[in-house]
């Protein structure tokens, strides 16, 4: 790969240079620039320098990106299951080898917080469960129906499946769909989102390292141009895409003409219910972790409408506002830094808008920050961990996915009261419930709709369970069987037998 190496940033802890890609497209086992030579700055959102200049494909990119994908589609599915699995278990094994260094890459192009903490990533974990499905891929038989016959089902692959990744979710986003979709014989091509897209590329380059072979997975970051061309194409067997409603639609749109099926990861406002009965410290720190520091709050499926009884609202809003007012925001690297940056300029200025919309409304109180940091954060991206207590539900402050380090407080008074407002938004992706009742526990389980719930803690992604929304937040679903048979079509065969 064309790939530079930077001196390891002071504070991450690695005693050898960090590799970063170049920046090019992969295409055909070949790292490229684009067709048309654009490129586009990759910036630290920690400082605003840039970081990587990223090669912005186009059009003509994806059309050799499919043609290169669908030439090796013949061969790669025909590989025998085992030495499929093979070549994914030693994707799993070299991110797991090279964990050090990509948790420090990730943290560079996100802002993130550098895990100092060691273990395998959720990457490798999920490449390691889907390399485990390869060799148990099964069909069935049905009994003979009316005549004398042999029917089996045979799970198939689609062909090329067009993968579209945001800025957000970096290598697990692309290992969360590319390793089943490669498990289950497909081939891909991989459009990350232009903002981060060292990550997907560096998972590409491990890809070719472990042994799968060139086609198999192109790569071609770029924007809407790209996105536009690629679910276009008649032969795209499949779109996975993970992103926003409004792109999702245009995809929808565009996968209309050809009759190409979707899966659809999309934006969430998920409900976070904390009944009286509940460990209180438990689940507010769980929700100002999970919804302010983690990633800044840019995550889909983060709990940032916090819903507490009447009977704990204020001491819930008392705990959450101290202990966001005391979160260490700084850069990644930093000894003790619990918060980073957001991605770039324009999505700070629209996190500081709706939060300015929000105190003119009076749509909320404002518990604590509320503006961007300066000083020796200021060059950098840095959104104030915030928190608005006595949300109107019906507010864009409840309603809308902020894509910030924005938590909204709401008061309940029953659990009927509680499930209406928790399903009060269009968004259906997770939910979460604190209580120590069981049956309170399973009632609300089944009577949220949503595809993810948690019951006293924020699941951590694993790769063995089912991830999707419901409603506004998409259909289709990542991990465990569900998220391989997404990757597999049916195929029936009938063989009639004579007597
Ligand atoms: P986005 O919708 O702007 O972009 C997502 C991807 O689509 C990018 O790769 C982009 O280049 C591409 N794209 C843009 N226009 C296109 C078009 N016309 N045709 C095809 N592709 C096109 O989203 P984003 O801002 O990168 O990410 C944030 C959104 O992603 C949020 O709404 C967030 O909730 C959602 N998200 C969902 C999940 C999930 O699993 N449910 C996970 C992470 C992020």
């Amino acid at each position: 790969m064309t790939q530079n190496t930077v001196p390891a940033p002071d504070g991450s802890g690695l005693d050898a240079p960090l590799i970063v890609p170049a920046g090019d497209l992969l295409i055909d086992g070949q790292w490229l620039p684009a067709a048309s030579g654009e490129r586009r700055e990759q910036l630290d959102p920690s400082n605003g320098r840039t970081l990587a200049s990223i090669a912005i494909g186009g059009p003509a990119d994806i059309d050799q990106a499919i043609a290169s994908s669908a030439a090796a589609f013949p061969a790669w599915s025909n590989w025998p299951a085992q030495r499929r699995r093979d070549v994914l278990l030693e994707l799993a094994r070299l991110i797991d080898a090279h964990e050090a260094e990509l948790a420090v890459l990730r943290s560079l192009e996100t802002g993130a917080p550098l895990k100092r903490k060691r273990g395998s990533s959720l990457a490798a974990e999920w490449t390691r469960y889907y390399a485990g499905w390869v060799d148990k891929i099964e069909g069935s038989t049905a009994a003979p129906y009316s005549a004398p016959s042999v029917s089996y089902t045979v799970p198939e692959p689609y062909g090329v499946i067009a993968v579209l990744t945001p800025w957000n979710g970096g290598m697990v986003s692309a290992a969360m769909k590319v390793a089943p979709a490669l498990a289950a014989g497909n081939t891909v091509v991989l459009k990350p989102a232009d903002l981060a897209a060292l990550g997907p590329l560096r998972f590409a380059e491990l890809c070719l390292q472990a042994g799968i072979p060139p086609g198999v997975l192109n790569v071609v970051p770029g924007g809407p141009a790209a996105g536009a061309a690629l679910v276009s194409d008649r032969r795209i067997g499949k779109i996975s895409f993970t992103g926003g409603g409004a792109t999702a639609r245009r995809i929808m749109a565009a996968a209309a003409d050809t009759l190409t099926p979707v899966v659809l990861e999309l934006g969430g406002k998920s409900a976070d219910l904390v009944f009286p009965d509940a460990d209180i410290d438990v689940a507010a720190a769980t929700a100002v972790q999970a919804s302010l520091a983690n990633i800044a709050g840019q995550g889909c499926v983060l709990p940032t409408r916090l819903l507490a009884h009447e009977a704990v609202y204020d001491q819930v809003a008392d705990k959450v506002a101290t202990m966001a007012s005391a979160i260490r925001v700084g850069r990644p690297f930093d000894d003790g830094v619990q918060m980073g940056p957001v991605i770039d300029a324009a999505n700070c200025d629209r996190i500081l808008g709706v939060i300015a919309r929000a105190r003119a409304s009076g749509a909320g109180e404002l518990l604590t920050g509320g503006d961007r940091l300066d000083g020796d954060l200021a060059d950098g991206f840095f959104v104030a961990p915030t928190v608005f207590g006595s949300v109107d539900n019906a507010s864009e402050l409840a309603q809308h996915e902020i894509f910030g380090p924005v938590l909204s407080l709401v008061r309940f008074s029953d659990e009927d009261d509680a499930v209406e407002l928790a399903n009060g938004t269009d968004y259906g992706l997770g939910g979460l419930v604190y209580t120590r009742d069981i049956d309170r526990a399973h009632r609300l389980a089944k009577r949220l709709r949503a595809g993810y719930i948690g019951i006293n803690a924020f699941p951590p992604m694993p790769p063995n369970a089912p991830f999707g929304g419901v409603k506004q937040s998409g259909f289709g679903r990542e991990g465990g069987r569900d998220g391989l048979m997404e990757f597999l079509q049916v195929k029936n065969v009938y063989i009639g037998l004579s007597h």
